[in-house]
């Protein structure tokens, strides 16, 4: 049977990237060699990594001095990378779920952190928006999109510091003005890539401005010197996401992933919010259109289980929510076809029919 996998991550990734990806695994670019047991520093892996930067750039039209960086070490390490770069005295941060929490306290071990705002109180179910950003920060934090519990940011903050964000499950669904950002992250398996890799897009001129001796590999300027090459990179994952850039553009960019994700997203709600049986978790103003959270209602609480049987007996995949929410959610991730959101919306509409 088809399955539709809405999994949160490692995720569903475009037929094309999985085919292509298979093909390298057994010959890479014409090599007689699989492309797990060649040199990266091989010229043939040398045009993966040009290709993947310089496609990484295109499509999120980034200007002349930002440079893109594919490291290890998933978006978590840069939790830590970021503050060891750029925290000198104070940053701030705003507290939107796990993955900010995460941040936050690691941001803590390098200088004063400043939670200008969070959504802990009612279980991160929706955005905070009463907060000023101060000017005597070295940079302020967020995380656009809120993975466990569904919620996003889909704007762009005007300050004068500068602005670093975990973008690491709604990159390339939607089109942001990178003029506004210093330092942007998002590890690979969200919407990329398998997991190993994580996207760091960074301006320069916010690099070697704090007070303290930072390990080789955890400064960003030696990675930004050796073009991600200073040690192995984790080339596998880095093939696959030149081949899922390599899609994005064929498909007509970022622009029209965000279109294809608008229109899966507003289906899945409008089904949500019409059906008796299921109801959403946050704020609608702020929800996510990559991770969709929702749950039985009261009265229907019991057949959550049964749900998610028939769900399974569709061939839907991977819909139960995070541990910490609850109930269930749907990630419609950029290689999620349209159709695969209609089984689920149908499947829904059929099981109401039977309660
Ligand atoms: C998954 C996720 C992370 C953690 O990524 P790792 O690569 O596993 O470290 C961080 N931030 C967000 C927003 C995520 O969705």
């Amino acid at each position: 049977m088809k399955k539709h996998n809405f999994y949160a991550g490692p995720s569903i990734l475009s037929p094309y990237t999985i085919q292509k990806t298979a093909e390298a695994i057994q010959d890479f670019s014409d090599m007689g060699l699989s492309i797990l047991e060649i040199s990266h520093r091989s010229k043939q892996f040398q045009a993966v990594m040009d290709e993947a930067v310089a496609l990484t750039k295109e499509l999120l039209h980034l200007p002349e001095n930002y440079h893109v960086l594919f490291l290890g070490g998933g978006a978590s390490l840069q939790f830590c990378m970021v503050p060891f770069n750029l925290l000198n005295k104070k940053a701030a941060y705003i507290n939107t779920g796990t993955w900010a929490t995460n941040a936050i306290k690691e941001a803590k071990l390098f200088g004063d952190v400043e939670v200008l705002a969070s959504s802990e109180d009612t279980k991160f179910n929706y955005i905070p928006k009463n907060f000023t950003i101060p000017n005597d920060v070295d940079y302020f934090h967020f995380t656009s999109n809120n993975t466990i519990y569904g919620t996003e940011i889909r704007h762009d903050f005007d300050t004068e510091v500068p602005v670093v964000c975990d973008m690491s499950s709604d990159i390339f669904s939607r089109e942001f003005d990178p003029t506004k950002y210093s330092l942007i992250y998002a590890g690979a398996q969200k919407n990329l890539a398998p997991s190993g890799v994580t996207i760091v897009i960074v301006k320069e001129d916010i690099l070697g401005k704090v007070n303290r001796e930072i390990p080789t590999m955890l400064d960003y300027r030696t990675h930004i010197k050796k073009g991600s090459m200073f040690n192995t990179p984790p080339v596998l994952p880095i093939y696959s996401a030149l081949m899922t850039l390599r899609y994005y553009k064929e498909m007509g960019g970022v622009k029209a992933m965000e279109k294809l994700d608008m229109e899966k997203a507003t289906l899945l709600y409008d089904e949500i919010d019409r059906n008796k049986l299921f109801t959403g978790t946050v704020a609608e103003e702020d929800r996510s259109i990559m991770n969709v959270c929702f749950v039985m209602k009261p009265d229907y609480a019991e057949l959550e289980k049964d749900f998610m049987e028939f769900a399974t007996s569709k061939g839907i995949v991977g819909i139960k929510g995070h541990r910490s929410v609850g109930g269930f959610r749907a990630s419609l991730y950029n290689a999620l076809p349209l159709d695969s959101v209609k089984v689920l919306v149908d499947a829904m509409k059929e099981f109401e029919a039977k309660h």
